[in-house]
């Protein structure tokens, strides 16, 4: 592996990366875990097909800063983490994750877990059988995490349109939906009853038809699905889907979506910010279901999806109007504002260690 790995975890501000080996399951796997300053920290375990060790050590790295960006925003007393695991056809699915199940509950709390791509509701079954620091998804967790995120979401494109326009408007308003899995269906169905017109984009055939037909929407071809002009493409699908090929078809004003890691390179969002499309960064908009599990793990509380939804809208207003006051690209205000939360809370640790010498 190319990746200097110490160098990257100086440079980015690293506390811990292991690699996790089960020769029984055949469990492959890196755990990032990159600041805890604030608190313990938090983040799923995404199972997935990457075709090389370095492929999936890069992705724990991306993910887990982006979460700890993400509790930072929202003011969570909580910092990143991310669990990666290499999909392959011969791994033991079920033993792979009590395998990790057993890491996680070593940790003592250090670490909460839970779903992500690859990790439904089995795989944290086999998790909650060895460990208490992971999300239930029946009815002892937190719960509606889904609604959470899609009102984070829908809240945030609120607070766009107002950055741009001074209301909302929704009427008047045409968004397209890109994905209508968990997030993007209820994202989708907030929107039409918003009175906005919604046209989706879905790869899988069946699900595009359900729910399309279920919602109303206007169904469009996923090949073309950065074409249609409109008021804001909504993207809820996959992560680094905004690169140079896809950045120069889309003819919307605004992006802003539940999807992880939309921008495919930092300089993507700089990009766009050139072009006159507003973007939403996805660490600030799409943390509804992060403030619901954090809020539950740590404070024993369910809080509500609509006080969710306000919080969420508040924090996207606050970015994207600094943004626009500095003329900045709002995903580089939001890393800098993060960043400076993160640095009081390390000032905070230091003064702790002082008093305890
Ligand atoms: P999901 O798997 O339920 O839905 C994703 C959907 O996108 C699927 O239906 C898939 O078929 C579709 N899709 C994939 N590629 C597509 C393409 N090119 N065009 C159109 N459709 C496509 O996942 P989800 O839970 O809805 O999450 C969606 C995104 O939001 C992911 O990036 C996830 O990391 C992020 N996210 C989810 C949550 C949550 O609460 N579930 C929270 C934060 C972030």
């Amino acid at each position: 592996m190319s990746i200097h790995l110490l160098d990257a975890m100086a440079r980015e501000g690293f506390e811990e990366v292991t690699a996790i080996h089960d020769s029984r399951s055949g469990l492959r796997a890196f755990l990032g875990i990159h600041d805890t300053s604030r608190g313990p920290a938090f983040g799923g375990i995404r199972r997935f097909a990457y075709r090389s060790e370095r492929e999936a050590l890069r992705d724990c790295l991306r993910l887990s800063r982006a979460m700890t960006y993400k509790c930072a925003l929202a003011d969570l007393p909580a910092g990143g983490a991310k669990l990666v695991l290499i999909d392959r056809p011969d791994l033991e699915l079920e033993a792979a994750f009590e395998h990790l199940g057993r890491c996680i509950q070593r940790m003592g709390g250090r670490l909460f877990t839970g779903p992500d791509l690859g990790t439904g509701d089995a795989e944290l079954a086999a998790l909650a059988r060895f460990t208490t620091y992971v999300t239930d998804p029946g009815p002892a967790g937190p719960g509606e995490l889904a609604e959470s995120t899609a009102a984070g979401v829908c809240a945030g494109i609120e607070a766009a349109l107002i950055q741009l326009d001074g209301e909302a408007d929704w009427p008047r308003r045409t968004l397209v939906v890109q994905g209508l899995g968990e997030v993007g269906s209820r994202v989708a169905r907030r929107l039409v009853q918003s009175g906005a017109r919604v046209l989706a984009a879905e790869i899988d055939a069946g699900k595009a038809e359900r729910v399309g037909y279920e919602l109303g929407l206007e169904r469009i071809d996923p090949a073309s699905e950065y074409d249609p002009p409109c008021d804001v493409f909504v993207p809820c699908a996959m992560g680094g889907i905004l690169h140079d090929l896809t950045l120069t078809r889309l003819r919307c004003r605004i992006i802003a979506g539940g999807a992880n890691n939309v921008l495919a390179r930092a300089l993507h969002g700089d990009r766009l910010h050139q072009r006159g499309i507003l973007y939403v960064p996805d660490f600030v908009i799409n943390a509804g279901a992060l403030i619901r599990g954090a809020t539950f793990h740590l404070q024993g509380v369910r809080e509500s999806v609509a006080t969710i939804e306000a919080r969420v809208g508040r924090s996207v207003a606050r970015i994207l109007s600094l943004a626009a006051l500095e003329q900045l690209p709002p995903a580089r205000v939001a890393v800098r504002e993060a960043e400076r939360q993160l640095d009081l809370a390390h000032v905070g640790e230091g003064e702790e260690d002082e008093d305890t010498l």
